[in-house]
């Protein structure tokens, strides 16, 4: 989608740090980190939210599989790891491109 931000990640159109991509996703490294490891996973096509992503069969699966990949990469598979996905404006979601956030790095504590 034109101007979406991470379609234009995702097109290299605005330059990230890209740590993983395969067929259904792009992981890039988050341009404000809120842990030592701070890392963004977007499918390649443009759903807007968790809610419309069930619309788009192997797409959570696909998600699933390059949270495994980046979360060993990162070495986070044996110390742990937070994956979150912000809905909407109660949540603070910000770019409207589901984008799951992979945080670890440090002990993470309870989330408000
Ligand atoms: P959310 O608030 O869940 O919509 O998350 C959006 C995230 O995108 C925030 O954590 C931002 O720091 C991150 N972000 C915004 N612009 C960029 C960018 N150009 N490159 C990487 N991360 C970005």
């Amino acid at each position: 989608m034109q101007n979406c931000l991470f379609c234009r990640i995702i097109a290299g159109e605005i330059p990230s740090t890209v740590v993983y991509e395969d067929d259904w996703a792009v992981a890039f490294r988050d341009i404000a980190p809120a842990a030592p490891i701070h890392i963004l996973l977007v499918p390649r096509i443009h759903v807007r939210n968790i809610l419309e992503a069930g619309s788009h069969p192997g797409l959570m699966d696909g998600l699933a599989k390059a949270v495994a990949a980046v979360a060993r990469a990162e070495g986070l598979d044996m110390s742990g790891f937070r994956v979150s996905i912000n809905t909407g404006a109660d949540a603070g979601q910000t770019v409207e491109h589901l984008h799951l956030h992979l945080l670890g790095g440090r002990a993470l504590g309870l989330m408000g």
